[in-house]
Formats: structure tokens, sequence, C-alpha cells
């Protein structure tokens, strides 16, 4: 299968396959108005399987959802049909209003208009905890 490389945009590589979507649908993408395509169950030598995102568009991406999706995938921006920056992923130590605390209890549950925010607090085993009640993601 041969996609169209995109001139000016971004290249989300290495997703893990079967991930594309949940990406596509934690990034918002299908807010944007210009094409995007999802490839899945590419080959690839490193990965035996992985999964593609190309956004045809110049695009600001929020790394900190794709760092908590899978901090493995590389983002490429490309300009003129080349890639001039790879930028670096890496778990990030806070969310910001990307998950939901599902405590009914917690004050982000009963409170109107309070940021939802989670603090890093086992990078191995990837634990995230709220900030108002401690209760895990
Ligand atoms: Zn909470």
């Amino acid at each position: 299968m041969k996609i169209d490389s995109i001139s000016n945009g971004i290249v989300l590589d290495h997703i893990t396959a079967g991930k594309a979507l949940q990406v596509y649908d934690d990034l918002e993408l299908r807010k944007l108005d210009c094409s995007v395509a999802i490839l899945q169950n590419v080959k690839s030598n490193k990965m035996g399987k992985k999964d593609i995102l190309k956004i045809d568009k110049e695009y600001d991406i929020n790394l900190d959802v794709l760092g908590y999706i899978d901090p493995n995938i590389t983002v490429s921006v490309i300009k003129d049909g080349q890639t001039i920056e790879k930028k670096k992923l890496a778990l990030p130590k806070k969310l910001v209003n990307i998950k939901k605390c599902k405590n009914p209890r917690c004050i982000t549950s009963t409170e109107q208009g309070i940021p939802h925010m989670f603090k890093l607090t086992d990078e191995e085993n990837r634990v995230y905890r709220c900030v108002y009640c401690e209760a895990d993601k």
C-alpha cells in the first residue's frame, strides 16, 4: 500500500500497533479540517507491526497526550517535503485535563471548573494519581 507523503505537516511513527485510533481520538484529530491518514499494522523491522498517523497540516500537537499514550512514538515535523524536526516524547510528569478522576467523591467530580490533574507517582508502572484525592487513574 502506498500513501502519498505529505509536504507540510506531522508524521507520528512507531505507534504501538492498534493504538492509532486512540491517538486519533485523544488528540481530537477529527476536529481538524485537513487530511489525516491512519495506517494500521504497517510492517516494521524493529517492532514487527506498528501504526502510523499522518496529519497534512502544521499543527501544534499536544506532546503530553502523546507521551501519556505511548512515549515511544516518534514525532516528525515535515516542511516542504523534508523532515525539519523530530520531537522526543517522555512520560509526562503531570497530566492536566487529559484524564478525568473517576472517584465520585473527588472535588473535581463534585465541583465545577476545577482542572483535572494527575501526578506521575510510579514511572516504571506508569501510575498516575489524582492530586486532589490520590485515586489511581
Ligand atoms: Zn480525584
